[in-house]
């Protein structure tokens, strides 16, 4: 019944993780809280079961512009949904009233406000409602970042409906702020069903800001034409910013709450439809922002919590196509929040606020995982698979900018921890390798110590990150109220000089030269010219109904088109997101503009789709075919390893030859082989493939000739560089 639903109207095969036990929950009519991380798929826990039950479903949704995408994307699928708010006329209002009253309608969005007034409970409880589901619903919690005051009043829901459950939707995931959910919600025994926050489609960098623009260039130039968010921390940056980026040609629009309503508003509207691709914000954008289609979020300075730094980056990438993420951060960013935490009122909401701000210093300034990162900051772990890396952070990336001798330096502060008895903190630590002259280190007698001033011509604050590394990387830890440093086990081996810590280089870095990474294969097949063609015509589709372009198809849609080119309704009826509604309304023109482009190109049409597996995950499975490559394993072996066909992971090596720059094919070819195909490629050019392979006398597979062929053109392009 659910699966059905699924695919009637949205075109969909499968669930996402969790998805079908918070369907089940909704359909049992029991109360839940779940969460899942942006993009995981919260609205439609809610909104396939309302197909199903009896009844109207009520969302209590908190913003108005979310509300009415919503309930277009709800629409174009063919699903009878409408929103009441202030924004409406009378007579509008009415005629939803009408529709609701003659059963015409499943779903229902609401404001809060709205929802608690008394002839609203009253014309609901003269209905047969089948559920209660409340969206961003963190913001009950004065603990969530974002307590809206009108939430606490939901709790008369509860006994005003007691039959009726009440579900409970959110990404933010600290457990303090789950229960105040429940607790005010007075959900009754909730299903609590909370996802895995990792999200691997996005690539997590992290720099501190050296040139600034220049490093906000370098990331917009790798997705020309592509939609994404610049956060600034303050209002005066965004203007700032968006003007110099302007005067290099970049289209960006700036957006923060200094501005006027109406000129914001289309700013806003400019970029969810997608006539502008670049936004430049502060953090009051983005709340409401569903467009699917986001390929990068730079933060242009380190914002003020780990909690936030998750949500803001977390608007990348919900389409669950790769999406970059960068943090250019410095130390200014930092005595600015400090400064404004110390302002506010004491108390335990300043204490969490100033742990947060702790911290995403510590995630920007360490040299861990940053997927493990963020993932551990709300307990949880990364599945074993990622134990050794995650493949799509620029520390498990190899992209830190590191020190050459981190032994030696792991062994000075270490040594200077163990002779100051164990009983000290990171400062002070650092103040004696520093060689401060200090009172208390006079004192205790510590500027004797053989260790005093062993960093001094290191500046303090880097030695202070560096203590923090090292425990972040589990060399050192600390100890008790007074965070005391304490060696480990895993220390004494850093000792004995048996391990290397990793430590990043304080000084600026030299540019790097390396093209950035592009993981995974979702734009594997894609013919790009043909997405571009397809993407023209929904943006013109879009126009006329008045809907943002994502909503009539999203990215993932529109690729997997271009990639298998359907023909047929059955085929084209089989692309992921398309449901018997948008068939319907869409098809003979997407099919036709797909029939017209590959005949005048001479493309091949009706191309096989891909397995479901590869579906769900295809960064995943690149990635591991990436670690397995470095490990030197032959192309059989990892297609054994990871289970996908032989030309799917020879795609991937050629991928990790570009990624990783590899210069030697030798793991994937026999030495022999080597130089007659290098000679084929040279006589014939790179873009010859069937040339070079009759050239051999067909005697070589394509499957050897391309890894040789990778190679050698990455050899060239660092010839030409360097
Ligand atoms: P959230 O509200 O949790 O951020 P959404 O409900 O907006 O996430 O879903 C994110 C995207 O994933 C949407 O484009 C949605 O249509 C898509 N999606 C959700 N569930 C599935 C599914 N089972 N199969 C394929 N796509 C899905
Ligand atoms: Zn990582």
């Amino acid at each position: 019944m659910l699966l059905d639903v699924l695919q009637r109207y949205w075109g969909y095969d499968g669930f996402r993780p969790l998805q079908e036990a918070a369907m089940r929950s909704v359909l049992d009519g029991r109360d839940s809280v779940v969460v899942l991380p942006t993009g995981g798929g919260k609205s439609l826990c809610y909104q396939a079961p309302a197909m199903c039950l009896d009844g109207l479903a009520i969302v209590v949704s908190p913003l108005i512009s979310l509300m009415k995408d919503q309930v277009d994307a709800l629409r174009t699928n063919g699903i009878p949904a409408v929103f009441v708010n202030s924004t409406q006329t009378g007579a509008e209002r009415a005629r939803v009233a009408e529709d609701i009253r003659a059963e015409r309608v499943k779903l229902l969005y609401v404001s809060p406000e709205k929802l608690v007034q008394d002839r609203m409970i009253e014309f609901l409880k003269g209905l047969k409602v089948s559920m209660f589901a409340i969206d961003e619903a963190h913001c009950v919690s004065e603990w969530g970042h974002d307590f809206r005051p009108e939430y606490r009043q939901l709790n008369l829901l509860r006994a005003n409906f007691p039959d009726v459950g009440l579900h409970a939707y959110t990404a933010t995931a600290t457990e303090r702020v789950r229960h105040d959910i429940a607790k005010s919600l007075e959900l009754r025994q909730p299903d609590v069903l909370v996802g895995s926050f990792d999200r691997p489609n996005l690539i997590y960098k992290v720099e501190r800001r050296k040139s600034g623009l220049g490093q906000v260039r370098e990331v917009l130039d790798r997705h020309k034409g592509e939609s994404g968010i610049i956060y600034c921390t303050t209002r005066a940056d965004v203007d700032k910013l968006s003007i110099e980026l302007n005067g290099q040609d970049f289209k960006t629009l700036p957006y923060h709450a200094g501005m006027a309503d109406d000129e914001r508003r289309r700013h806003q509207d400019d970029f969810i439809e997608d006539r502008c691709d670049i936004i430049v914000a502060t953090v009051a954008f983005g709340m409401g922002i569903d467009k699917s289609n986001v390929r990068f979020v730079i933060h242009y300075g380190m914002p003020k919590s780990l909690e936030s730094y998750q949500q803001e980056s977390g608007r990348a990438g919900r389409d669950g196509l790769e999406a970059d993420c960068c943090l250019f951060h410095s130390g200014s960013e930092y005595i600015r929040w400090q400064r404004m935490l110390e302002e506010s009122p004491p108390g335990p909401v300043r204490e969490a606020a100033a742990q947060s701000l702790e911290a995403i210093s510590k995630f920007a300034t360490g040299a861990n995982c940053r997927h493990r990162a963020l993932v551990n900051y709300f307990g949880q772990d990364l599945p074993a698979e990622q134990a050794e890396s995650c493949g799509a952070c620029d520390v498990c990336l190899g992209q830190l900018d590191l020190v050459e001798d981190a032994q030696v330096i792991g062994q000075k502060i270490l040594s200077s921890v163990f002779r100051q008895d164990q009983r000290f903190g990171g400062d002070y630590t650092a103040l004696v390798l520093k060689g401060s002259l200090d009172q208390r280190i006079l004192q205790n007698g510590h500027d004797k110590l053989s260790t005093h001033g062993l960093l001094k011509d290191v500046a303090q604050k880097t030695i202070r990150d560096w203590i923090e590394q090292l425990v972040g990387q589990g060399f050192l830890k600390k100890d008790g109220e007074y965070n005391i440093l304490k060696l480990t086990p895993t220390g004494w081996q850093l000792i004995k000089g048996e391990l290397t810590p990793k430590l990043l280089r304080p000084a600026p870095p030299k540019r790097e030269k390396r093209q950035a990474v592009v993981i995974g294969d979702s734009w594997d097949g894609v013919d790009r010219g043909l997405f571009d063609t397809l993407r023209d015509l929904r943006r013109a589709k879009a126009g006329a109904l008045s809907v943002p372009a994502y909503i009539v198809f999203g990215d993932t849609a529109l690729r997997e088109m271009a990639r298998r080119r359907p023909t047929t309704i059955a085929d084209f009826r089989s692309v992921k997101g398309v449901g018997d509604k948008k068939l319907a309304d869409f098809g003979q023109e997407f099919i036709a503009c797909i029939t017209n482009y590959c005949q005048q190109h001479g493309v091949a049409t009706d191309t096989p789709g891909r397995t479901a597996t590869e579906d769900n995950g295809p960064n995943l499975s690149a990635l591991a075919a990436f670690r397995l490559f470095r490990e030197g394993r032959s192309i059989g072996d990892v297609a054994n390893v990871i289970s996908r066909a032989t030309s799917t992971v020879t795609g991937y090596l050629a991928e990790f030859i570009r990624h990783d720059g590899i210069t030697d094919p030798s793991p994937w070819v026999p030495a022999e082989l080597i130089p007659r195909i290098e000679a084929a490629v040279r006589k014939h050019g790179f873009e010859r493939l069937g040339t070079i392979f009759d050239e051999l006398n067909g005697e070589v597979s394509y499957e050897l000739i391309r890894p040789v062929l990778d190679c050698l053109r990455v050899r060239e392009h660092f010839g030409e560089e360097s």
